[in-house]
């Protein structure tokens, strides 16, 4: 019978990597306060954590002997917090709207240290950064025609921009350039005289292989050359995101990897696991960022690092998800509990539009935690169970799989998804059954009893 297929053994648990000031905010008692302040779910971040990553991020490049520069890719999170973290370090931002523009700079980011990227960019987004002296990453031949124009009939110059390649390894890509239109491209530049400034090339490519990044920068590091023999700047690359996090260990990913089957998720659910995020990954953040630097390019003789030295190239990088990593979890309160065959349907008090992942044919895996008003919860239970949000949707659910929580939980009691900051907060986030948007609150000073504050003060 079900009860005894799900037994305990058979089901892989994924429990995120231990962290203690995650912990210690959990048996505080200062999240079921705020629970019972907003009357609904909440995310909460923590900044320290940005700080540190965009430390080792620089770390890696001072170690190389790279000058470089981090652009922290606002996509990943909406929060005010990270812009505020950003202007305070002297760190760049990666904007892709006109929207993402003025948050960056409105909360103290100087314009020379953002870049913007993204696809097809408005005639107002371009005019906006042209002004304001932002870095510019050209996605296609017409959106250059639009800046040389721009840049020739307005009073500002020089638009500033670096070339988008389309990745050879990722011929399908809508994004970027190809060698022809890179070529005519360098052509425009140079007819354009000073009316821009080119100064170099960028990419971004899907998946985490550390390999084919160190491939593509050395491309473009001869492609700089190329350039500079035209006339043009061309002193630096961009490396675009894509550093993974690690959020479980190899042994408990293998494990549930190989172990998943349908029975372990609710209603039979299945996955394509080649659709899951590498909820493990062993050269992470940072790391990928040595390994990157580390790593000869293709056809070439020295490391990325040396080529870099040589040719005197600034590296530049759009982390997103990396800068993120242990900045900030997601909390929703038990609203009910239900029986069902063997295990249990808890609902929460949100919806999975909180919870992105769960958006993309996927499911987002770490382990919730289960937080009782005494702080995390323990015991032993036998009984998994999955996790739906508060809405008239089935396919409304916060975790599929049948995760066996520490003890028995009840109406009141917490789930937090540890390590969301990283695109699953708000990327999907809508006010869904006139539910209001779950608050995002800064916890920047932990100790016994955390302080908090809100990220973003309510409008009056
Ligand atoms: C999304 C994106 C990034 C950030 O990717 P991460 O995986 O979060 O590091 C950087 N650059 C560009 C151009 C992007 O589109």
């Amino acid at each position: 019978m079900a009860v005894t297929d799900l037994a305990t053994t058979n089901l892989p648990a994924l429990p995120a990597h231990p962290d203690a000031d995650t912990d210690r905010i959990l048996d505080s008692g200062v999240l079921h306060e705020l629970s019972y302040a907003f009357g609904g779910p909440f995310h909460f971040l923590l900044p320290h954590r940005f700080d540190t990553n965009l430390t080792a991020f620089r770390t890696a490049l001072v170690d190389a002997g790279v000058e470089g520069r981090v652009y922290y890719a606002k996509k990943a999170n909406k929060a005010a917090v990270w812009m505020e973290r950003c202007a305070a370090h002297q760190a760049g931002v990666d904007v892709a709207s006109v929207g993402e523009l003025r948050e960056a700079l409105g909360h103290g980011v100087r314009s020379e240290n953002i870049v913007v990227t993204g696809p097809a960019k408005s005639d107002e987004l371009l005019r906006l950064a042209v002004l304001q002296g932002c870095l510019i990453t050209i996605d296609a031949l017409d959106e250059l025609d639009l800046l040389i124009t721009l840049a020739l009939t307005g009073t500002v110059r020089p638009a500033r921009l670096l070339l988008r390649r389309l990745p050879p390894a990722q011929p399908h890509s809508r994004f970027g350039m190809n060698d022809t239109e890179t070529e005519s491209a360098l052509d425009r530049c140079v007819r354009a005289g000073d009316a821009v400034r080119m100064e170099g090339f960028s990419f971004h490519l899907s998946g985490y292989a550390t390999q084919p990044r160190a491939d593509l920068a050395g491309e473009l590091v001869d492609l700089c050359l190329k350039a500079r023999v035209l006339g043009l700047q061309a002193d630096r690359i961009s490396i675009g995101g894509g550093f993974a996090v690690d959020y479980s260990s190899a042994d408990h990913w293998h494990t549930f990897l190989a172990g998943q089957r349908p029975e372990h998720y609710h209603a039979r659910k299945t996955f394509d696991s080649g659709d899951f995020y590498p909820y493990h990954s062993p050269v992470a953040g940072a790391d990928a960022l040595r390994a990157i630097l580390d790593t000869v390019p293709e056809g070439g003789q020295d490391t990325l690092a040396a080529r870099l030295q040589d040719t005197g190239t600034l590296l530049m990088m759009e982390p997103g998800r990396a800068l993120l990593a242990g900045a900030g979890s997601s909390v929703f309160c038990i609203q009910g509990v239900k029986e069902r065959d063997g295990y249990r349907i808890v609902t929460a008090d949100g919806t999975s539009l909180s919870l992105s992942e769960q958006w993309f044919n996927s499911e987002y895996l770490p382990d919730p935690q289960l937080v009782t008003p005494d702080g995390r919860a323990t015991g032993g239970e036998t009984r998994p169970a999955c996790v739906g949000g508060a809405s008239c949707l089935e396919s409304d659910m916060l975790t599929w799989r049948k995760v066996l929580l520490p003890a028995r939980p009840r109406v009141g009691d917490l789930l937090v998804y540890p390590n969301t900051a990283g695109y699953q907060m708000d990327s999907n986030e809508s006010p869904f059954h006139d539910l209001p948007l779950p608050p995002k609150v800064v916890l920047d000073r932990l100790g016994d009893r955390p302080r908090w504050r809100l990220d973003r003060r309510p409008a009056c």
